[in-house]
């Protein structure tokens, strides 16, 4: 489903990105983890071009793009592809979050208003937010603001999910709800890259690991092969100071 080939991104002189490969299969949850500054985020940023990567070849679904190369129209088609969870919500302040879920099925989708409307109830619904409609994100706890995220990047129908740490804006007694429906939809086939630091988390949910450190993929593996039989020293470490 997603294929990352030598993805490279250098920020100036920063070369925070050393050629990623990774393969994503259809309906598989890759958890990425690593320390701070790892290149974590820069990562999941350039699958769907919110960062340029400065060499390397991304392929989503059907579609490939050599980026070097790539231009207005592949842009375009890899975001078509995707949809992005991030760590601050990012929702439209003044709309509710019936429109906030919304405004991806008119603008993006074309979708009468109507069936967008009643779209974006059942996704609402889903995420335990039916009697929250109307409210404006500043009415609604972190926990809830985050959910209306997740059904706002459902509602596009991507190929695949990128969350960016997902709760860790959030108070500790708000972060269960959201990984609930995180864990609900993972368990409906959707193809998901979420970068966390839940550990528990990603252990239980994720299909495939990831360990990145000084923007390389260190090691990766099956969950229960990288968290309790890790092979590379820097991974044990990792998660050693973790613990
Ligand atoms: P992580 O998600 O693993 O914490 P990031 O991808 O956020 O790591 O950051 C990796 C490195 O890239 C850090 O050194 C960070 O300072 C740098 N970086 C990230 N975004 C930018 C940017 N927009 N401009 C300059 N440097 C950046």
């Amino acid at each position: 489903m997603v294929i990352l080939s030598n993805i490279s991104k250098s920020f100036g002189r920063n070369q925070v990105l050393r050629g990623i490969d990774l393969t994503v299969r259809k309906g598989e949850v890759v958890a990425i983890l690593g320390p701070s500054g790892s290149g974590k985020t820069t990562l999941l940023r350039c699958v769907n071009y919110l960062e340029k990567p400065s060499d390397g070849s991304i392929t989503i679904g059907d579609y490939h793009v050599d980026c070097k190369r790539a231009g207005k129209k592949d842009i375009h088609q890899l975001r078509q592809r995707t949809a992005m969870v991030f760590q601050q919500y990012n929702l439209f302040r003044h709309k509710t979050a019936l429109e906030n879920v919304m405004e991806g099925l008119v603008i993006v989708k074309k979708l009468p208003k109507e069936e967008a409307r009643r779209r974006s109830v059942e996704l609402l619904e889903k995420v335990g937010l039916g009697a929250k409609l109307d409210s404006y994100p500043s009415q609604l706890s972190g926990g809830q603001q985050q959910r209306v995220g997740i059904a706002r990047a459902l509602a596009l129908n991507p190929e695949v999910i990128l969350f960016d740490e997902p709760t860790s804006a959030l108070d500790p007694e708000l972060v269960g709800e959201v990984l609930a429906v995180i864990r609900k939809i993972a368990k409906e086939g959707i193809t998901m890259i979420i970068v966390t630091h839940e550990m528990t988390f990603a252990q239980e949910v994720a299909s495939h690991v990831v360990f990145m450190d000084g923007g390389a993929i260190v090691e990766e593996g099956k969950p229960t092969e990288l968290f309790y039989r890790p092979k590379e020293e820097r991974t044990k470490q990792f998660l050693s100071r973790i613990r």
